[in-house]
């Protein structure tokens, strides 16, 4: 187990690239006007700021984070933050594209925004956390805002890190603003059935998909990267509905076993120790090595560019969940698509966090809550249809479902930017 790399290692290629290089084959089949994309290819907004943290020993650290806005037409920026050693400027610029993109393929009122900060949040006190977090908040308080910009959970941040933010925020306004990020605990106003979101948006995508290509579910072989805020109810829900989940990695390790992992006893393994590396009901494993067994769904749910031209040629799967942001680059799908693997694209797969985070800042400006029923029948809804409209769109055009997504989305934010007009 001690030579195991991470499970997500990120790649050397540049994801903003890969966001601009996606957005290009989209841009072309839809011959969209060259003034116009170069509106749409480049980020609006983008704010660094360097803080200062007081640390437990009395020392102080200075961070770097950043908030990007990629696209505003279609409404308040909306997107995650997250916190983690390899943050870039342009990965969060990629990270606030895809979110522009995901919001119009599932029709929520939202542009796109994503936020980090560069840092090791399992080396960070509970108290250092909290300092780093509300003095972020504070550095992006020029962006954010209810009607401007919403933050949400991301990569290592929870809803407690939402919490803050939200009481931060509302203490330098002098009032409760609930609605300034989402994925906040119910007793802040936070929704029900947000916890889940992006897992049970992947199965609606999940079960359209395998219903279309006569893809059995029940028996598939199950391996997932990544069991954090997405992967880990994703392993239940697709247990429920008899998959059998045969790998599983997370950032310490990866686990195999082919007659199946029990994901409850893994959950309950894995709040004791941290990870699920060392689970004794299944071999180790290495991780980036996990992703080549055979098996029938892949569901990468942890960092982007994890399956690239180095790999793709030796993925088994049948289906690929991309429940992560980024996680295959564009040479990747080109021979993933050359061998029949289906790929489920990340701003429509992991789109239900995003969507039921819309559902949270809804019932926050209204000052209404939902059950968890009305909230999961209206987030089927929308990932159903915004899986048919990718489907007929790729099938028009003969083109992947990638492609289809990012056509869909584009003419939809390019049509809001022309009938906005250019200002002045
Ligand atoms: N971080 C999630 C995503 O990448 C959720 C964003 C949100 O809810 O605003 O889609």
């Amino acid at each position: 187990m001690s030579t195991q790399r991470s499970s997500a290692t990120p790649v050397a290629e540049n994801a903003f690239d890969i966001a601009q290089k996606q957005f290009d084959i989209a841009a072309d089949l839809l011959h969209l006007d060259a003034n116009l994309r170069d509106v749409l290819r480049n980020c609006k907004r983008e704010l660094t700021v360097n803080f200062p943290v007081k640390m437990d020993d009395g020392s102080i650290r200075v961070f770097q984070g950043y908030r990007v806005h990629h696209n505003i037409a279609r409404g308040p920026a909306k997107g995650g933050l997250r916190f983690h050693p390899a943050v870039t400027l342009d990965e969060v610029r990629a990270l606030a594209m895809w979110m522009t993109w995901k919001c119009a393929v599932v029709g929520i009122p939202f542009g796109g925004a994503k936020g980090g900060v560069v840092c090791d949040p399992k080396k960070l006190s509970l108290t250092e956390l909290e300092n780093l977090t509300r003095r972020f908040a504070t550095e992006i308080s020029l962006l954010i805002g209810p009607d401007r910009d919403i933050p949400a959970p991301d990569v290592n941040t929870s809803p407690l890190v939402m919490s803050w933010i939200m009481d931060t925020y509302s203490m330098a306004v002098g009032h409760s603003v609930p609605a300034v990020v989402t994925g906040k605990p119910l007793s802040i106003g936070g929704s029900e059935g947000r916890l889940e979101a992006t897992a049970r948006g992947a199965v609606d995508v999940i079960i359209e998909a395998a219903r279309d290509r006569q893809f059995p579910l029940d028996g598939a072989r199950v391996i997932l990267q990544g069991f954090g805020n997405a992967g880990a109810p994703l392993a239940s829900f697709l247990s429920q509905l008899g998959c059998r989940v045969i790998g599983v990695s997370d950032s310490s390790g990866a686990i195999h076993n082919p007659h199946g992992i029990d994901c409850a006893r893994l959950r309950l393994y894995q709040r004791e120790t941290g990870t699920v590396a060392g689970f004794s009901m299944a071999e180790p494993v290495d991780p980036l090595g996990m992703l080549e067994l055979p098996c029938d769904i892949l569901v990468p749910a942890a960092l982007e560019g994890q399956i690239t031209h180095r790999n793709a040629d030796r993925i088994k799967a049948k289906m690929i969940a991309e429940v992560a942001n980024g996680p295959t680059t564009p040479e990747a799908d080109v021979i993933l698509g050359e061998k029949g693997v289906l790929v489920l694209p990340d701003i429509l797969c992991n789109a239900g966090g995003v969507t039921v985070s819309y559902f949270e800042w809804v019932q926050d400006l209204q000052s209404f809550f939902w059950d968890e029923e009305e909230v999961n029948a209206r987030l089927q809804r929308i990932m159903v249809r915004a899986y048919q409209n990718v489907a007929r769109m790729a099938e028009q055009h003969n083109v992947n479902l990638r492609t289809a997504a990012h056509m869909l989305a584009i003419s939809l934010v390019a049509d809001a930017t022309r009938t906005r007009g250019i200002f002045p």
